[in-house]
């Protein structure tokens, strides 16, 4: 969409970042008590909270897999976290990006180990502004290593766009709202696999592999700060315990 709001000047966009330069990023494990395992995640002004239930017997039993868990991820938006109050309660945004979510965890989660059980992942969007399928499946990926669900990797998310003919990493608000092109990547760190891509506006194929490109790098970027933040909260645990 082509609009009259600059997002770029000097090189800079709006919030002072250079093209390739990610939002701050803080993340927090293991905040909530009575989950199995949490994080607590901000990513600029994005605000999340994730929380993992299971893996535990799947009711009603119909639900049930007899050959691997399901995963059921549930992304909601609080009310109060956009600037117009939001409807509280499930809707068709919501319903997609809980399904895309829940399908790239299921891909890195050993599912086969639990066969007839459900693990239920809560994504809590406290504030949004922007990224936030992204932010979500980062802070729900350190939720599962929290509650010891066995994973082949850690999953990981970023996004790139394109705002004003120019391909650039992690996308805020006007960017998105004024931006030509936002493409939400989620990758294995490990072996780059895709586990979720999606696409909003128009890039060329240049561009398109330009973005998918910088929305990896930005994936690698994050997936250190998810490290770091479960060493962080693991490397204090004394041995003797368990
Ligand atoms: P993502 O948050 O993954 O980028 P979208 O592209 O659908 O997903 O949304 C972009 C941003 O638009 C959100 O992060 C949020 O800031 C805003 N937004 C989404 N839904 C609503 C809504 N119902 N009301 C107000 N703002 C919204």
């Amino acid at each position: 969409m082509k609009s009259d709001v600059k997002l770029f000047e000097n090189g800079r966009r709006l919030d002072g970042r250079k093209p390739d330069e990610l939002r701050k990023i803080k993340i927090e494990v293991g905040v909530l008590h009575r989950a199995e395992g949490s994080c607590y995640l901000e990513w600029g002004n994005n605000k999340i909270l994730a929380a993992v239930y299971g893996p535990r017997e799947a009711i009603p039993r119909h639900t049930q897999n007899p050959l691997r868990a399901i995963v059921n991820a549930r992304y909601n938006m609080a009310a109060f976290s956009v600037d117009e109050r939001k409807r509280p309660g499930p809707d068709r945004r919501s319903r997609e990006i809980s399904k895309v979510i829940s399908e790239a965890l299921e891909n890195v989660i050993l599912v086969e180990k639990f066969p007839r059980a459900t693990i239920d992942v809560n994504i809590e969007v406290l504030d949004a502004e922007a990224g936030t399928r992204c932010a979500g499946l980062t802070a729900a990926a350190v939720a599962l290593v929290d509650a010891g669900i066995p994973m082949r990797d850690i999953p990981v998310a970023c996004a790139a766009g394109k705002i004003e003919d120019q391909v650039v990493l992690d996308l805020g608000k006007e960017e998105d709202n004024y931006g030509s092109a936002d493409l939400p990547v989620a990758i294995s760190p490990r072996t780059n696999e895709i586990l979720l891509l999606q696409m909003d506006g128009h890039l060329t194929v240049e561009e398109f592999d330009k973005a998918l490109d910088l929305a990896i790098k930005g994936c690698h970027i994050v997936s250190e700060f998810q490290k770091k933040a479960i060493l962080e909260k693991y490397r204090h645990i004394p041995k003797e315990v368990g």
